[in-house]
């Protein structure tokens, strides 16, 4: 007999890629070199719980737009709509919890899940519905994010507290389905699709905020004009 199969690992990356720049594709990466992943998943939200404003460009773009900004990633990549699906046929938002418990179902038990977020979520993530369920189905990976603490003296007591308990190392990660955290404090990318989004508004060429191919697909059906 040969060496134990490895366990499969897949990455879920959502959000709302409104659109897509280069602080996704670090945090992806940066999760990349720690974990070696079989496959990153992004999936774009559809009504995306808790951002008041409305999003701009429709979902079929922010899909496109994932698709270019991911296809140059050095392992193998899914694009996945059911967030968006699900968002369309009930009008209803749809709550990352089900997606984990829906992508638990498809992987099987055995998958290492590793849910990554920047710090920023991390900040709010005690108002997620029933947050410590998460823990149920994937592994919760954070990444630095510039302006955003990831000291867990300074965040909400009761995410120091569950996420403190939680710490495991990429190895561990690795070789559980399930239940751990991981704070990669190292990724210091100061972009926010915000910042995008107001560059493109008044005329300017976010050249280094956005791969070139996202750039490209913006101008070319016209987006975040106004
Ligand atoms: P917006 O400015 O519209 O609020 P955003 O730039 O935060 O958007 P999202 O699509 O909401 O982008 O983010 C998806 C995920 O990527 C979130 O977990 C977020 O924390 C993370 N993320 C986004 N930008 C960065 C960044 N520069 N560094 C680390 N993580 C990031």
């Amino acid at each position: 007999m040969g060496p134990p199969a490895k366990r499969r690992c897949v990455l879920v990356l959502g959000g709302s890629f409104d659109p897509v720049h280069q602080g996704h594709i670090a945090l992806a990466a940066c999760f990349r070199r720690l974990l070696e992943p079989d496959e990153l998943r992004i999936l774009p939200a559809g009504n995306p719980w808790q951002k008041t404003r409305g999003l701009k460009a429709s979902a079929q773009d922010r899909v496109e737009m994932a698709r270019r900004a991911f296809a140059a990633a050095s392992m193998p990549v899914v694009i996945d709509e059911q967030e968006i699906r699900r968002t369309s046929i009930s009008g209803e938002a749809s709550y990352t919890l089900d997606t984990l418990r829906l992508l638990r179902d498809e992987l099987g038990p055995d998958t290492s899940i590793a849910f990554l977020m920047g710090a920023d979520q991390l900040q709010g993530l005690h108002t997620w519905h029933n947050w410590q369920q998460l823990f149920d189905y994937a592994h919760i990976c954070v990444a630095s994010r510039p302006g955003f603490t990831l000291n867990m003296a300074d965040l909400p007591p009761a995410v120091s507290a569950e996420f403190g308990k939680r710490i495991g190392t990429p190895e561990q990660i690795r070789n559980s389905a399930h239940g751990l955290t991981c704070l990669a404090s190292d990724l210091a990318v100061d972009i926010s699709a915000t910042e995008v989004r107001y560059a493109l508004q008044h005329g300017g060429q976010p050249n280094s905020l956005i791969p070139a191919v996202v750039l490209d697909y913006i101008q070319q059906h016209h987006l975040y004009k106004n």
